[in-house]
């Protein structure tokens, strides 16, 4: 689908389900041009894009950081600019904490990959066409899903984790390092029914009973945190923690 003239473009990673889903769905809605991302090929994705109403699909595996790079390139080649950039795309894996073996070199540079070094590739190349929105009149915007579980020393496994407390951290020196020009906020959630949560039942349990809200997030509930991030020109630096209280607990 062609662009609108003067549509604002964002592009949401790892799109075709779960938050990413959420999150394009409603920059659509919100006005935006919307280009989704995942790892099937176009023509597999067809289905998806328009369900949630983008104007392109483009395919790249993030663990590979020179399609990463054709990423965003191929973007601007179709589109001409982006003013909204939300890293979502993430893996996860499930190793027991104290089971420090199983977490090998091997899952610690597949969690680096994909979780920050992949969000830190995209950001670096799509600088220049973010610096290019801001003088349009409003600040461009990086939007980085991180999790409750790198503010908290909780979560999957140590090295998902810690990969996205590294993202978190990147988030705020990106956003002293690009402002004024372009805000950079992180949202970290907590328990969200995605196909990433599925049979995670100790933790459905955990928020259905202990958290203050008394139930787990729904990828819409992200949604409308990243569009609000985005909807505002001066918020920048911020993780934004959206577990329904649980870390209050
Ligand atoms: P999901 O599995 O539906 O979405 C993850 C997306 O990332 C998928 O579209 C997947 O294709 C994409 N992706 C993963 N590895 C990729 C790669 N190498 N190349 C390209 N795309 C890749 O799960 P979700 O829960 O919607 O996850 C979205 C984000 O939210 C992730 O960053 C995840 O870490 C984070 N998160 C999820 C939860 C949760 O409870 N579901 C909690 C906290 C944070």
């Amino acid at each position: 689908m062609p662009t609108p003239p003067d549509a604002r473009v964002a592009l949401v990673t790892g799109s075709t389900s779960g938050i990413g889903a959420a999150i394009a769905r409603r920059l659509a809605r919100d006005g935006y041009a919307v280009v989704i991302h995942g790892r099937r090929a176009r023509s597999d994705a067809e289905a998806n894009r328009a369900e949630i109403g983008a104007v392109d699909y483009i395919a790249a595996d993030l663990a590979d950081a020179a399609q990463a790079s054709r990423l965003i390139a191929e973007l601007l080649q179709r589109h001409g600019r982006l003013d909204v950039l939300v890293n979502n795309a993430g893996e996860s894996v499930r190793i027991p904490h104290a089971d420090l073996k199983a977490a090998t070199p091997a899952v610690w540079r597949r969690m680096m990959d994909v979780n920050v070094i992949a969000p830190w590739v995209l950001v670096a190349e799509a600088e220049a066409a973010l610096r290019r929105s801001a003088e349009t009149g409003r600040p461009a915007c990086i939007i980085n899903i991180g999790t409750h579980a790198a503010v908290r020393p909780k979560g999957g496994s140590i090295p998902y984790a810690a990969s996205k407390a590294a993202l978190h951290h990147a988030t705020r020196l990106l956003a002293l390092t690009l402002a004024p020009a372009i805000r950079v906020n992180g949202v970290a959630p907590g328990l969200v029914d995605t196909p990433m949560s599925a049979g995670w039942d100790a933790a459905y349990e955990l928020w259905n009973t202990r958290s203050p809200m008394k139930r787990v997030a729904q990828p819409d509930d992200i949604a409308d945190l990243a569009a609000a991030l985005i909807a505002n020109d001066y918020v920048t630096g911020e993780i934004v923690i959206a577990d329904g209280g649980l870390n209050l607990t």
